[in-house]
């Protein structure tokens, strides 16, 4: 499943190809994914040029100038496929029709762009942009954790008082928006807190420099997405899959990564979700 830094990372991929570029035509070839798809959908699309591409939490979403928003969500299995853009990123030709191709922009400047999504998790919808926040998917979350509006202060005061295991609170998009289980993980463990540990019980100082970790984490991630996107676009034109190495996500019974720690990596399922994390210096 996509998480921020990978829909970032995908966002980027698409921004040149689409940012400032007209929709020549859209063809959707299915009446929905999760949900149908709004009404009028491809004549809504055709015709409108993209004024800029922005993404809120883990969804893309494409400003038009008729004043609507394409909101794009990757889903478990949606990925981005774009080729036969004309200024060079994606050099490759179009490759031949595939059978999870549910939207495909062809736009004037001859680049394509195509949503495949075999498990049909994704979705797309269209918005008033003036009045994104009103969406349903967008209604409730909380501030983005590359954002402004989430700093220590705001932190400390939205765990406190707080009875759930600080990884639940950190998965709780109201709290904070667009983080993952991946990340939670790798973000508690750089900051030395249990995934365990009561939200409301950490001292605040403690707390406080979670933000700056949970930033740094996200943003490393976005550092190594882009380097794979340089080799994706030479690759085939594929937007959205990339292998990264995480420093506890995923490690079960092998060592801590951390300097003078013995530890060993352990997995537990918290809210049916598995948290990886040392024992030993994640207190
Ligand atoms: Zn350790």
């Amino acid at each position: 499943m996509p998480e921020l830094p990978e829909v970032e990372t995908v966002r980027r991929g698409l921004a040149p190809v689409m940012e400032g570029h007209r929709i020549a035509r859209a063809q959707v070839n299915r009446p929905d994914l999760r949900w149908p798809f709004p009404r009028d959908m491809a004549a809504r699309l055709t015709g409108r040029r993209v004024e800029a591409l922005r993404r809120r939490s883990k969804y893309i979403l494409a400003d038009l100038d008729s004043g609507e928003s394409l909101l794009i969500h990757l889903g478990m299995s949606g990925r981005m496929q774009v080729s036969g853009d004309p200024l060079g990123h994606f050099a490759h030709a179009h490759a031949a029709p595939e059978k999870h191709d549910h939207v495909i922009l062809e736009m004037e400047s001859g680049a394509r762009i195509i949503f495949n999504d075999p498990r049909r998790f994704g979705a797309m919808d269209l918005l008033p942009t003036a009045n994104q926040e009103a969406h349903k998917l967008l209604a409730s979350l909380g501030p983005e954790p590359l954002g402004n509006a989430f700093d220590e202060l705001y932190l400390v005061s939205a765990l406190r008082g707080r009875g759930t295991p600080i990884k639940s609170a950190l998965l709780d998009q109201r709290i904070v928006a667009g983080l993952g289980n991946i990340y939670v993980c790798e973000a508690l463990y750089r900051a030395r807190i249990s995934p365990r540990r009561r939200a409301g019980r950490i001292a605040a100082a403690r707390v406080a420099a979670l933000v700056p970790v949970i930033r740094q984490v996200l943003l490393d991630a976005i550092d190594a997405g882009g380097s794979s996107l340089r080799d994706h676009r030479q690759a085939n034109g594929d937007l959205g899959y990339f292998q990264h190495s995480f420093d506890v996500y995923g490690r079960e019974g092998s060592a801590c990564r951390t300097e003078g720690c013995a530890g060993t990596v352990r997995r537990i399922t918290q809210s049916a979700r598995s948290s990886f994390y040392c024992p030993r210096c994640q207190r």
